[in-house]
This record gives structure tokens, C-alpha cells and sequence, in this order.
């Protein structure tokens, strides 16, 4: 039986009753099969498995959409119900951040890039809640998306950097059939937008075919997907990145492997997306 639970104590008794192994799933709701994979995955390899739903305000920025962002936990609930997910945390803001919460988890350099450099203080809001949700939940092992590559990046550092006492478990990208990485925010695109979308992953596709085919010069592969992508006219890029995948910073050539990413804009959506090269 799947249990809910709203309040901070309530969660931290629960957990204290606990024993054996915990894998823990942060989200932000409104899901779809990418978050179930990750609740399957972590149900593999734990005792419990806890699923947090929570639209976490401090990672919007003003101009994003916190408000709009799609929320539907009855729908959630039923979906986690049937992957055989133990508990839900579903905190609520005033408890999550009270007038006096003034402590911030802030992850240098990495988050200087990508995301961080379009996105300020995005970051900060990410490792803060993830940092507050791992000490309420106390997780043996923790469960991330490749889907949002810098993420990963951010949650290993800080997890490194502050001596946090789990395992972090990285899952593939679930994507829809024509290749369109699945997101909360893709019910945001119109029919026209939604079917260009698939541009984001021919790109990617594209940067990893010349990559096999031995093209180890980053900016040709940059310029390639960039190229695919702006004969789309609703396609707006934001980046389109070769980078390090462990400093994210951009690469002239690629030894060894290499993160492609981008994040490219369909009307008020924003989509990001990447794939590895060569690893
Ligand atoms: P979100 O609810 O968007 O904050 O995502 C919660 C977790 O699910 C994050 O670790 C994401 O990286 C992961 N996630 C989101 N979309 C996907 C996907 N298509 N495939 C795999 N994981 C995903």
C-alpha cells in the first residue's frame, strides 16, 4: 500500500521504522515513464522505495513557470501506486521554506555553464532542495535522470563535496517513440511544436554518428547540429553544447568522451536533451 505523507516529522518517523535498504526518487510531479523508470529501477535495488513530489519554488526563476508548471497528484499517486513505490513525500512549501530559512547549497564552477549560465540561481535552488530532501529522507541510494546531465554533474559534487552518506544512481534517458526525450513540459507544446520537437534528438543523433564515424573535432559537431536545427523556424536555440563530461566546459577536440547537450525553445517551451559521446 502506498503511503502519503505531507508533513516533514511525519516522514522522518516513518523513516526511523525503516530497515534494509532505501532508494529514493526527488521529483517534481506531473509524471510520465522517465520518473517511473527511475521508481523501477531503484525498486530493483532496495527494500523501500520513497518518491517525492515537489515543485520546489526556489528553482524557478522569476520569469519561469513555478505557476504553470503542471501538477495533477491524484494521477501521480495511481501511477506510483502501480510501480510498487512504498511511500510518497509530497512537503508543502511553508514547511519546506519558512520565512526564516536563510541556508543555501551553492555548487561552484559547474554550475557556472550550460543551464546555470541561462538559468541563474537554478542550481542553487536544485542542490538545496535535493540537499533538505536527503536529509529528511535519509536515502541509501538516490536515483537522477541522465535526461538533466548538469543536474547529475551538481548532485555528484555536492554529494562528494559535503560528505553526504548514499550512493548516487544514474538512469538512461526514456524517450518517446520518435525520439523526443520525455518531460513533464512537453504537454506545453502545440501539435505544429511538438512534432519539430524531434529535431533536438536527430541532432544528437547526428553529433553521435559522426562521432562513431570518427569526427573528433567538437565545433564540427556543434556546427552540425546546429545546422539541423535552425532549419526548423520554431526551433530558438539556446546552446548547443560539446562539452567535458565531467567539467562541462566546452571542448576544442574530444580524448575520450564527451557530453552533447542542448537546449533549444518552441514558442514559451524550453526543451533540453543530450546524449554521451563515446562512453
Ligand atoms: P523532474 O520531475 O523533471 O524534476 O525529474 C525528476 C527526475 O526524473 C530527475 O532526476 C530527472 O532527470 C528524471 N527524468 C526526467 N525526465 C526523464 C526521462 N525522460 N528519462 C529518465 N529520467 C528522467
Amino acid at each position: 500500500m502506498l503511503k502519503l505523507i505531507e508533513e516533514i516529522d511525519e516522514m522522518r518517523e516513518q523513516r526511523k521504522k525503516l530497515r534494509g535498504k532505501v532508494g529514493f526518487v526527488p521529483t517534481m510531479g506531473y509524471l510520465h515513464a522517465g520518473h517511473i523508470a527511475l521508481a523501477e529501477r531503484a525498486k530493483t535495488e532496495n527494500k523501500i522505495v520513497v518518491v517525492s513530489i515537489y515543485v520546489n519554488p526556489t528553482q524557478f526563476g522569476p520569469k519561469e513557470d513555478f505557476k504553470t508548471y503542471p501538477r495533477d497528484l491524484d494521477r501521480d499517486l495511481a501511477m506510483l501506486s502501480a510501480a510498487g513505490v512504498d511511500m510518497v513525500f509530497a512537503p508543502m512549501d511553508e514547511e519546506m521554506y519558512p520565512d526564516d530559512f536563510s541556508t543555501w547549497v551553492d555548487v561552484e564552477k559547474v554550475t557556472d555553464r550550460l543551464e546555470g549560465a541561462l538559468r541563474p540561481g537554478h542550481f542553487t535552488g536544485v542542490a538545496t532542495v535535493v540537499a533538505k530532501l536527503f536529509n529528511i529522507v535519509q536515502p541509501t541510494k538516490a536515483y537522477f535522470g541522465e535526461k538533466d546531465a548538469q543536474q547529475v554533474v551538481v548532485i555528484k559534487r555536492m554529494v562528494a563535496d559535503l560528505n553526504m552518506n548514499l550512493e548516487i544512481v544514474i538512469v538512461p534517458t526514456v524517450r518517446e517513440a520518435d525520439g523526443l526525450a520525455m518531460s513533464s513540459r512537453n504537454i506545453y507544446l502545440n501539435p505544429e511544436e511538438r512534432k519539430t520537437s524531434t529535431v533536438l534528438y536527430k541532432a544528437l543523433t547526428l553529433a553521435q554518428q559522426q562521432f562513431a564515424s570518427g569526427e573528433r573535432d567538437a565545433e564540427k559537431l556543434r556546427q552540425a547540429m546546429k545546422d539541423l536545427i535552425e532549419k526548423e523556424p520554431l526551433a530558438k536555440i539556446d546552446y548547443i553544447s560539446v562539452a567535458h563530461p565531467d567539467s562541462l566546459t566546452e571542448l576544442d577536440k574530444i580524448e575520450g568522451s564527451a557530453l552533447a547537450s542542448l537546449a533549444v525553445r518552441f514558442g514559451k517551451t524550453r526543451l533540453i536533451d543530450n546524449v554521451s559521446l563515446g562512453s
